[in-house]
Formats: C-alpha cells, sequence, structure tokens
C-alpha cells in the first residue's frame, strides 16, 4: 500500500447503504485527507448526474466537488471523445445523463446516428427501446455505460443496463462492442486521467466481485469490503481475487494508516 496516492471508492454497499452513511465513512475520508491520500467516487450508475451525487452526498455530510466523481457516463463520453470525435450518437438514457453527455461534448441526435451509447435508463420508453434496437440490428457501433444487471434499491432492485442489454441481444443478436465502466479499463483510464495518477498509485473499493473487483485484471489493486453485496464465501468464485479483504472501510483506513507509519 506505500504507493497509494488516491483511493477509488463505489458508493453503495461501500460508503453507504441506499441512503444510510456508514458510520465510519466520515472518519475514513478524513483519516486519507489527512494522510495526503486522493479520494475520487466511482459509480457504474450512469441514470444519475454529478449533481445528484453531490447533493446525495451533501445530504449525508459528506462535501465534495464535480471533480471527485467519476460516473462510468464519463468514460463513455471521453471514449466517444477518443474513438468517435463530432459523431452523431443516439443514447438510451435517462435526461441526466443526456445533459451530462452534451456538457461533454457529445453531439446527441434522434435520426441518423453514426453511433450507439446505452446508459441506463430508468425512464426506458418502448417506442426509444424499439428504435436503438433496430439501430443495433442495423450495425452502428455499440457502447455501453456498464454491465451491471440489477441495482440494488430500497425494497428489491432494478433492472439495470445488463438486463437491458441481455434483452436486445435477444432480438439482435449483438452485445456491446464496447463497455464503459467498471470492471472495465475505459472507466481505469477514466480514472488515471482525472486524478493524474497511474493505476499503480490507485486502489480500487467496492463490496461487488464482478465489477469492483474484477477491474483488478486490467493492473489495479482492489479492496473488496463486505459490507454490501459480496459475502466472504463468495471470494473463492470471485471472476478475479480481489488483493484486500476488510470487514468494512473502517478496518481499510486502519490499515492504510499502519502502512503509513511503517514506512
Ligand atoms: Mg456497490
Amino acid at each position: 500500500m506505500n504507493r497509494l496516492q488516491c483511493v477509488m471508492l463505489d458508493l453503495d454497499g461501500t460508503i453507504y447503504l441506499g441512503n444510510r452513511l456508514f458510520p465510519y465513512t466520515a472518519d475514513f475520508l478524513a483519516r486519507l485527507t489527512r494522510l495526503g491520500i486522493g479520494c475520487l467516487f466511482l459509480t457504474n450508475n450512469s441514470s444519475r448526474s454529478t449533481d445528484a451525487y453531490l447533493e446525495k452526498l451533501a445530504r449525508m455530510g459528506i462535501q465534495t466537488d464535480a471533480s471527485h466523481i467519476l460516473i462510468s457516463s464519463h468514460a463513455a463520453a471521453n471514449y466517444l471523445n477518443a474513438h468517435f470525435p463530432e459523431k452523431r450518437v443516439f443514447l438510451l438514457g435517462t435526461d441526466s445523463m443526456r445533459r451530462e453527455m452534451e456538457s461533454r461534448g457529445i453531439r446527441l441526435c434522434e435520426d441518423d446516428p453514426e453511433v450507439l451509447l446505452a446508459g441506463f435508463d430508468t425512464d426506458l420508453n418502448y417506442d426509444r427501446l424499439t428504435k436503438f434496437a433496430n439501430f443495433v440490428a442495423d450495425g452502428l457501433p455499440y457502447i455501453a455505460t456498464h454491465p451491471d444487471r440489477v441495482c440494488p434499491a430500497e425494497h428489491g432492485f432494478l433492472p439495470d443496463l445488463g438486463s437491458i442489454m441481455e434483452l436486445i441481444f435477444a432480438c439482435c443478436g449483438r452485445r456491446p462492442d464496447v463497455v464503459c465502466g467498471k470492471p472495465e479499463e475505459q472507466i481505469l483510464i477514466a480514472a488515471e486521467q482525472r486524478t493524474g495518477f497511474s493505476r499503480e498509485h490507485l486502489l480500487m473499493v467496492g463490496d461487488r466481485l464482478t465489477t469492483d473487483i474484477a477491474i483488478g485484471q486490467w493492473g489495479v489493486k482492489t479492496c473488496l469490503v463486505l459490507s454490501g453485496e459480496a459475502r466472504k464465501e463468495d471470494i473463492p468464485g470471485a471472476p478475479i481475487a480481489p488483493t484486500y479483504v476488510f470487514p468494512t472501510l473502517y478496518e481499510l483506513g486502519l490499515a492504510i494508516e499502519k502502512a503509513r507509519k511503517n514506512e
């Protein structure tokens, strides 16, 4: 941990559960600040805007700014700007995501797209889904923000983008050409660009083995916290093993501080 410069933190299940901040989160963040270690809040949920996350964190007493929020939609915008500059993009996504993309210079269009982008559209409309699926069947480049099949919710779960992608696969026989969020590399590249640190100096912390921890495949260290989805007994079946496992952020904070003192 002695090369650690910045901690990337998943949100739900890691720093809070639903609308309840974990009791140790504020102390963990203060400890990082004291040790001169940065933090980046990193989420796959592309249905919400940067401002929505800032408001949610502020309601829980965490004051931060837009530079510390990285959403899979941001990684998708970077990818589109790098690989499909100036191209017309058809978006399956919320109004919030629409604004995030437009503010990053993405040209959105309705009728004659050159590229398709799927986000987590919690206002999913059957006509737009039909339009999107037909563009996919036409063979246009097809990008998705993230692969999660379910999103945790207060009562049960929400069918997430990964499930919508399976629906599109069922009718078109295609899955996305590129997925940008965790566990894929685009969001790690976006995090490197945002923080200015290369991946050896970053640590991804989260509660989901298939996304937060599987991003370890790209050479970044990972820490599983057992405060959310994954149980200890799930670890042997994980696609990629976590570098570290702690019950919560509290124990991770202690370990980081100890490692710093021993340097
Ligand atoms: Mg989580």
